[in-house]
This record gives structure tokens, sequence and C-alpha cells, in this order.
């Protein structure tokens, strides 16, 4: 399994696009998030209109998939025929022809592939292609559902946004975690914090701990300090720069 970190910013940093991941499997191109400056990033890695398969939207705040629009209106002017499947909460399966129509008025009867939409519920399992994904929420300002993604041979979860709840074996022996933290050693409600992210991936033995959606003000000044400060013995730890990859 293959990891690339499209963006790995908050909602309103101008410097680093959203949090938004690739997971590629032998068999599977799988995007995690889509928020509003995601697709110049998914684009710019690979631009060819079938490249992904599946998309993950964790929940409803727009830095998550409002670049959903545009990444499905330039699969179909470049020419996708192939079926793509969205995961997403019932909310926005709901909505989501509202939501094309709202962006881009009589489009989407243009496009010549198929888009499925699938719900993703706490608890249950969705089995795509070579990939079991599991959910959980976690706590937030809106309802967010952390996924977490095998192929069989690799385990790896993504939470989205919000802090992960704590008394459960969702993220146990993760191979890779990625946290949404927002500040060093604050608690912001909604939000896990760099330490307190330490801490939970180390309860939880995972292998290594990715720390995404900083907030923007910390990153641009202070990022170099806390390099340093996270050096860690237990588990790998890693603030990636956007577009830097990951082999598992
Ligand atoms: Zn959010
Ligand atoms: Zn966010």
């Amino acid at each position: 399994m293959k990891i690339i970190f499209l963006g790995v910013g908050e909602a309103s940093d101008e410097n680093i696009p959203n949090n938004s991941q690739l997971i590629i499997t032998e068999k599977t191109k799988m995007l995690l998030d889509c928020g509003f400056t995601v697709p110049w990033q998914i684009w710019k890695f690979n631009s060819a209109p079938n490249f992904l398969d599946v998309i993950y939207v964790s929940h409803q705040h727009a830095d998550h998939f409002f670049g959903l629009p545009i990444l499905l209106l330039r699969m179909w002017e470049d020419g996708r025929e192939r079926d793509l499947t969205i995961i997403c909460q019932k909310g926005l399966k709901e909505s989501f022809l509202d939501f094309m129509e709202y962006a881009y008025k009589g489009f989407m009867d243009k496009f010549k592939y198929k888009i499925n939409l699938i719900e993703s519920k706490e608890g249950e399992i969705i089995e795509f292609s070579d990939l079991k994904l599991s959910f959980e929420k976690t706590v937030h300002s809106g309802e967010n559902l952390a996924v977490k993604i095998t192929d069989g041979k690799n385990i790896v979860a993504y939470s989205g946004d919000g802090a992960p709840l704590v008394n459960t074996n969702f993220y146990k022996d993760l191979d890779l975690l990625t946290l949404e933290t927002y500040l060093y050693d604050e608690e912001k409600i909604g939000h896990s914090s760099i330490v307190s992210a330490i801490a939970f991936a180390e309860n939880n033995n995972v292998k290594c701990l990715a720390l995404s959606h900083i907030n923007r003000d910390l990153r641009k000044n202070d990022l170099s300090k806390i390099r340093d400060k996270i050096k860690n013995d237990k588990i790998k730890i890693i603030i990636p720069e956007p577009m830097d990859g990951c082999d598992l």
C-alpha cells in the first residue's frame, strides 16, 4: 500500500492544500476527502480521467468535499466513461445531486460515467475491490467518520476531522494513523492536539503517526521547533509536506 499526502492543511491555510490523501493498492486508487484546494493536487499527481476508482468523504465541511464538483466535471471533460464510487454519509448522499446542480447547473446530465453513492455508517463494513473499510465517529463540530482501510496486508486509518474516541479498539495496531491535529498541546473542542495525538498513537501501538490539519500559524512559524519536540523512540511520527509519499 502506498499513501500520497496530497494536502495536509487546515481549512484556511493559504500555503498548504486541504487535508487529503491517496491510498494506492495493487487494484485500487482511493481518494480520501476532496476539499476546495485538493483537485489541483490530484491533477498534478495524475490527471488521467480514469485514475480514481473511489472517493471517501469524511464529513460535510467544505475543506473536505467542496473540490468534488470540479474534480468530477474534469473527469467528464477528459472523457471518463468508467463508473466512479463515492462513499459518504447519509446527508451528502441525499443532497449530492442538488450539490452538483448548485455548483455546475445542468452539467451532471452530460456525464458519460455513472456515480455510485454508498453510505458510510459507524460499525458497518464496506468492501470495495481489494479494500475493506470500517468507520468510527470522532469528536468534531460536524458529524465526522474516521475511516480504517485494509488491503489484507496493511491497515491504515484516517481521522478526517476531530479527536478520536478514546475507549475503542478501532485504532489498535495500525501501520499508519493520520490524525487531524490543530494546536501543539492545547485541546480545542472538536480537534486533537499534537501532544494528545502522540499519546493516543502510543497507547494504540500504532507504527507510524502522521500529523495533519495543523493550524496555519503554528505550521508557518513553529514547525521546525515542533519537529524537534516530537522526536519519539516508541513510534515513528511524521509531519508530511503536500505530495509526500509513504510506502508501507
Ligand atoms: Zn471539519
Ligand atoms: Zn477540516
